[in-house]
């Protein structure tokens, strides 16, 4: 059994998780044939960690149990208030046949900030990790080799049952994961995006900056609409002058100039990508200016025009980076180097895959081994 803990004691906390492997493990003949072409999102493995929390008794109950359903009240309080934030990060098999994690520390801090902005209570970041390393443990034969991964999706939802507004007294904290293949088969294609003039993401002093599932579910409306105008994405403008960029429904964005130099959205009302963070990196460490400025779609388009832009790329765990081609809005559309891949980006993606999957060496202490 988990022991229960309420708060950081000396700076250090511990959690026994009980491990109960499942009685039916997938057969091995369907594993492999789920684990062919997975696809995103839609093949999960057999097992699930849970922890759960209450007021005045903290985490407790930590868990690695079979998948499956949570039994929820109608009046759980997720389902009314929407109380409920996640995270995304992804376990990549090495060719020695270990077990990488990238940055699953920063993950875990993350995730208590977003808690923290969504009066949830703070999972502490090595139970964090600890829920995601048993996980994976258990279903190392669930992720993929070559280019695949096993997507591992934390998330928690306040689970009280009450109808009252305030923050939720009761928490689950859950993992689950789910095998991916490489998200561009033969490498990525450009996309094109949409630019949304009528609906805004994140207004300052909102919740842009956490990663919560109200702004997905926000944020739909846009990305049908970007769909019916033939794009792959949608890219939200500020809130306030609706003129600078600030990301894609789920990934940041970065411009490259001809003179070598990137520059990215500055942090504030737009999500804190670990892929951001570690590109920011990587392109100063090559010798290269980054800024975090503000950048308004007509200087955008101007710079297309003159050639001053280069390239323009999104990024995120899932797809890592996927250059845009094209980008289209109610005042025009145009279109960036051509349509094509650019140099910067794709060299980029390499060096940043490469550390991933352990072909490079992690000069940044980015990598923790699982196995
Ligand atoms: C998760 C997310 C990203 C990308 O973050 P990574 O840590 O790089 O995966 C970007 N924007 C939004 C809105 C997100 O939810």
């Amino acid at each position: 059994m988990g022991i229960s803990f309420d708060k950081k004691v000396d700076g250090s906390v511990w959690l026994n998780f009980d491990i109960q492997p499942t009685a039916q493990p997938t057969e091995l003949q369907n594993r492999v044939d789920k684990l062919k072409d997975p696809g995103f999102g839609r093949v999960f493995t057999d097992h699930m960690a849970i922890v759960r929390y209450e007021h005045g008794k903290g985490w407790h109950s930590a868990k690695i149990e079979s998948r499956g359903n949570f039994p929820l009240d109608p009046a759980t309080a997720v389902l009314h208030y929407a109380q409920e934030i996640f995270e995304g990060l992804k376990a990549y098999k090495r060719s020695d046949g270990g077990v990488n994690l990238f940055r699953p520390d920063a993950n875990a801090r993350r995730f208590r900030d977003s808690a923290d902005r969504m009066a949830m209570a703070q999972l502490p970041e090595e139970i964090f990790i600890e829920a995601i390393e048993q996980l994976v443990r258990i279903d190392r034969d669930w992720i993929p080799g070559g280019e695949g991964s096993l997507y591992l999706r934390p998330f928690m939802i306040a689970s009280e049952i009450f109808l009252g507004v305030k923050p939720s007294a009761e928490y689950i904290f859950s993992v689950i994961a789910s095998p991916v293949g490489s998200y561009f088969k033969g490498g990525p294609a450009p996309v094109s995006i949409w630019v949304s003039e009528n609906y805004t993401r994140a207004a300052i002093g909102g919740t842009g900056g956490v990663k919560c599932g109200g702004n997905y579910a926000a944020s739909l409306r846009a990305q049908a609409e970007a769909i019916e105008h033939g794009c792959d994405q949608v890219v939200f403008l500020d809130a306030v002058e609706r003129k600078y960029i600030e990301e894609l429904g789920g990934m940041n964005v970065f411009f490259v100039f001809e003179d070598g130099s990137l520059s990215t959205p500055p942090l504030g009302t737009i999500l804190p990508g670990i892929t951001r963070d570690s590109i920011i990196a990587l392109a100063r460490e090559a010798g290269r200016t980054v800024r975090e400025e503000a950048y308004t779609i007509d200087q955008w388009r101007a710079d297309a025009a003159s050639g001053k832009l280069k390239e323009a790329f999104a990024c995120g765990t899932a797809a890592v980076i996927s250059p845009i081609g094209t980008v289209r809005s109610a005042s025009g559309d145009f279109t960036i180097s051509g349509g094509a891949a650019g140099d910067v980006a794709m060299g980029l993606r390499k060096q940043l895959i490469d550390i991933q999957y352990g072909r490079a060496p992690d000069t940044h202490g980015w990598i923790r081994k699982v196995f």
